[in-house]
């Protein structure tokens, strides 16, 4: 199983995978912050940790979590096939519970499940974070829905959710942050203190 058939196969059975345009702009900050330690929330089935750790030359940590069963065993599988394992950890469950069970420090966040959790998974990523962690957020502007005035799609709690997320980023002084209108759009924050 190569990392291009992993994402193929996700492609076939419609599991949202990151979008190409969104990788490359990850795979930049990246290689330029060469962080140590990986917190990603949504795993699916193992597509963009994998292409970080290949991006870092494996030289990397990345704790995924994934509240699917299915998918989380399809994405210890993949890594394992890859002779990943040492450097991807899946765990199975909800973020919304997983997350205060842990306490250590991460140098970059990714943001990829449960829109409507996005802003309890921003305050536990900067409980999370040290001075200089990045925290990303893929899917931010949701198919031009965030920033339009048209409310009444039945996704509008999860907009709601994207809407109030780049609220809290953009507001909060401890944070820099760049909304970038890639792919589905990738909040970019950066912590400014300890
Ligand atoms: N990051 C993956 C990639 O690019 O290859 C794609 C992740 S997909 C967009 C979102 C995943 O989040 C789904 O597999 C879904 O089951 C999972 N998910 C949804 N809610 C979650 C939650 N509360 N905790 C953990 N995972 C969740």
């Amino acid at each position: 199983m190569s990392i291009k058939e992993i994402k193929q196969k996700a492609l076939e059975e419609h599991i949202p995978i990151i979008m190409d345009d969104t990788l490359e702009v990850i795979k930049d900050i990246l290689v330029k912050e060469q962080p140590k330690r990986i917190l990603e929330l949504g795993t699916a089935t193992g597509y963009s940790s994998i292409c970080f750790s290949n991006i870092l030359d494996n030289n990397v940590y990345i704790d995924t979590i994934e509240l699917d069963e299915n998918r989380a065993n399809e994405a210890i599988e993949n890594i394992k096939k890859l002779g990943l394992e040492q450097h991807i950890n899946v765990i199975q469950g909800n973020a919304v519970e997983v997350l205060p069970t842990i306490n250590k420090k991460y140098d970059v966040f990714f943001i990829d499940a449960a829109k409507g959790k996005y802003p309890i998974f921003l305050q536990e990523a900067i409980r999370l974070s040290h001075k200089g962690s990045i925290i990303l957020a893929d899917n931010i502007l949701y198919k031009g829905y965030v920033m339009s005035d048209y409310n009444k799609h039945k996704q509008r709690t999860a907009v709601n959710h994207l809407r109030e997320y780049i609220k809290m980023v953009t507001k909060d002084k401890k944070l820099e942050t760049k909304i970038l209108e890639i792919g589905d759009g990738l909040a970019v924050s950066k912590l400014l203190v300890e």
